[in-house]
């Protein structure tokens, strides 16, 4: 299975990192072994001394679709969850400074942290409140409504140039309020009111 993430897909979020609106999707994406499942403890990696937590609603894909129209986005994905897109974002402002690709920012071992879905039936998609808790406390806050690029819309960009396939997940993009993990930290995601995601940094 793939992992693609979107980058700056909330406009408050690429003001805060310095970053411009993009015109199409930026996206990346993670190998299998970066998803971290059922609230398993999240390990700091040495490498880095400023991990940044990014909540992010999660598509599952589930089924195979080449060249999809946004149109017909809507019948490759049933689900949506949420997961962190864990970013060592210090060895990230380096790779960008040198024009490098994000993959050891962002690929790293237990970086995509995955918890619950929902069935869309249950959701209106353009108005799904979700949100990230730091030890209790809410650190991140977004909603649907404010996403650049709709779920539709990444879909059928990402389809252009690679064959979706079933269990295939994509982060869509994390809203502003991003920062720093320490061990013991415990983070907690939601999607409305429900509880969804509950892991520990170790
Ligand atoms: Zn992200």
């Amino acid at each position: 299975m793939k992992i693609f993430c979107i980058g700056r897909n909330y406009s408050e979020h690429a003001k805060e990192l310095g970053n411009a609106v993009p015109e199409n999707p930026v996206v990346f994406s993670k190998p299998d072994t970066a998803l971290l499942k059922n609230g398993e403890d999240f390990y700091l990696p040495s490498f880095s001394n400023d991990v940044h937590h990014e909540i992010e609603l999660v598509i599952r894909i589930n089924k195979v679709g080449k060249n999809i129209q946004e149109k017909f986005a809507r019948n490759y994905f049933s689900e949506v969850g949420i997961g962190v897109d864990f970013t060592a974002r210090d060895l990230q402002a380096q790779l960008k400074t040198k024009g490098l690709p994000w993959e050891l920012a962002k690929g790293f071992d237990g970086s995509a942290p995955i918890g619950e879905f929902l069935p869309i039936a249950d959701l209106d998609l353009s108005n799904i409140n979700f949100g990230l808790k730091k030890n209790g406390a809410w650190v991140q806050q977004g909603n649907t409504k404010d996403m650049i690029f709709s779920f539709d819309k990444i879909i059928s960009f990402i389809s252009q140039y690679f064959t979706l396939k079933v269990g295939d997940l994509i982060y869509t993009g994390t809203p502003a309020g991003v920062g720093p993990v320490a061990i013991g930290d415990k983070l907690e995601g939601f999607m409305e009111e429900k509880s969804m995601l509950n892991f520990e940094v170790k």
